[in-house]
């Protein structure tokens, strides 16, 4: 029998804001443990919690960028449990009127265009970190009370590539808008996946597993792998399927149990006293929807209808907020250039598109694989949309070489040497001197003149060798388009 798998998310996303939830401690990423918490965040008898409005403002904008519906008041309940990360030994979460429900968010699928629904989305503070070493194990309060969002998507998928490919335009979406940078390394986006399996053309859902805290999009896939290929055995033999939390283990490969899955009623849910029911108007959300700037994937469509860009480079191009941001700051720049030496004539003229074409190029290619290569993150890049804009022009008037465009922004991400200076303490900028030219190829063709006749004979691959003669008497400081039609010009003669 064929199966198909069936899968729903939950997504936790940490909210980019500076203070915890409930009280002013700061969020802060890598800070000596146990450092940033306060009497509230550690859950000491008798105090009280104060909602952060930022969060809200956050949340909304998610579940707006979501497509969801905003609820006009929203409640805070108690999920009781203990556990030594939740000094509280209850969490306070949303169950019964989240903030956002019944959104939507389209992926791209080699077959076409694919809906997610989105079950819902609500706020609720994180807990401690465990480190566990040999003897004993520490804990780190200073994530108690951090803001996260829990995204539930409903069980729309049916394949791994459907899970990253619904990950990557999240974490794009939401790191554009500045609501999370989820950054799954950092713990800032965590993945819980809950599958089943059904023969393929059965309407009924599965009974099935959830695993938890999947941290890179390689354990997520291989998790799937594992799980679904675990329950299509123990289903093809006779086997029943049990509802339970497992853990997907690096090193084997496999799933293990962890517990049998609890359910909502052994959490003794119940609105939490301490906070009032969040009223939320009309006016409040549109304020926050004009917040709401270009979707990447807006800025791809874009790119590729109105600047002629091919879609694989203007999907690098939007990789980063960043990226994305110096391409179009770098045009800007192009097209006022265009305007000033056309007087006014073509505003934006088509010298502007082809150095705009050039300058995608430059950041899709060499400042991505540099980011990459030199672990810098995106957020900290420098790189000046007039230095781009500089080195495209010199690239498209064929004044520098490719070559030489690459060398100056690697030295840029080595040393931070500016490429403008780069370029010129390097000399590398190439004359335009069709006379100085026209007599280094007379003279190179007199001294190869054999060669020179091989070629007047018909044999046409010599003229590489040609050209080479003529770069290197100039140090490669010459256009190869130009050394190329002058060649050719005297070897007519
Ligand atoms: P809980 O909150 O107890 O984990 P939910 O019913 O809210 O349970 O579902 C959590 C996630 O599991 C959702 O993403 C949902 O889409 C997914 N899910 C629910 N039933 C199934 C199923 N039979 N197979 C796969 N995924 C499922
Ligand atoms: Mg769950
Ligand atoms: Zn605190």
């Amino acid at each position: 029998m064929t199966y198909e798998i069936v899968m729903g998310l939950e997504v936790h996303v940490e909210l980019d804001v500076k203070s915890k939830i409930f009280c002013s401690c700061s969020t802060a990423f890598g800070a000596v443990p146990n450092s940033q918490v306060c009497p509230v965040c550690l859950g000491l008898p008798g105090t009280l919690p104060s909602l952060n409005k930022e969060v809200v403002n956050k949340t909304v904008k998610a579940g707006l960028v979501l497509g969801c519906n905003v609820a006009n008041r929203t409640v805070f309940d108690r999920k009781n449990y203990f556990y030594p990360d939740l000094p509280k030994a209850y969490q306070i979460s949303q169950l019964y009127a989240p903030i956002c429900t019944n959104g939507r968010l389209e992926i791209e699928t080699p077959e076409g265009p694919y809906t997610i629904g989105i079950h819902e989305l609500h706020m609720e503070e994180d807990a401690g970190k465990l480190i566990h070493q040999p003897d004993a194990t520490l804990i780190d309060y200073n994530r108690c009370g951090v803001p996260l969002i829990e995204i539930v998507t409903e069980p729309d998928f049916r394949t791994a590539d459907q899970v990253q490919a619904f990950l990557e335009r999240l974490r794009e979406d939401l790191s554009y808008q500045e609501i999370s940078d989820c950054k799954m390394q950092e713990g800032s986006m965590r993945v819980d996946v809950n599958l089943s399996v059904r023969p393929e053309g059965s309407t009924l859902l599965g009974t099935r597993t959830e695993m938890k805290n999947l941290s890179s999009f390689r354990s997520i896939r291989r998790a799937i792998a594992a799980e679904s290929a675990r329950q299509i055995a123990l289903l093809e033999s006779g086997g029943t399927v049990v509802q339970e939390t497992r853990r997907f283990d690096e090193a084997s490969g496999q799933t293990f149990s962890m517990r049998t899955k609890e359910n909502a009623q052994d959490y003794r849910y119940f609105p939490d006293p301490d906070l009032p029911p969040v009223k939320i108007d009309d006016r409040w959300i549109a304020r926050i929807r004009r917040t709401i700037t270009e979707s990447p994937s807006a800025k791809r469509a874009r790119y590729q209808k109105d600047l002629g860009i091919p879609k694989e480079t203007a999907d690098s191009l939007t990789y980063y907020k960043e990226t994305a941001a110096l391409f179009e700051n770098t045009a800007l720049r192009l097209e006022e250039d265009a305007y000033r030496t056309c007087c006014g004539i073509h505003p934006t003229g088509d010298a502007a598109l082809g150095r705009i074409r050039i300058a995608a190029t430059l950041i899709a290619g060499d400042v991505l694989r540099l980011l990459r290569e030199t672990a810098t993150p995106a957020e900290t890049l420098t790189l000046s949309p007039a230095s781009l804009a500089w080195l495209s022009s010199l690239l498209e008037g064929d004044r520098i070489t490719r070559a030489s465009a690459r060398d100056a922004l690697e030295a840029f991400f080595a040393e931070g040497t500016l490429p403008e200076d780069y370029i010129r303490s390097h000399n590398l900028l190439i004359e335009k001197n069709d006379a100085l030219l026209s007599e280094i190829i007379s003279k190179v063709l007199e001294e190869q003149a054999a060669s020179a006749e091989e070629y007047r004979n018909g044999k046409e691959k010599v003229l590489g060798f040609l050209v080479g003669q003529v770069m290197k008497q100039l140090n490669g400081k010459a256009s190869p388009k130009d050394v190329n039609r002058l060649l050719l010009e005297h070897l007519k003669n």
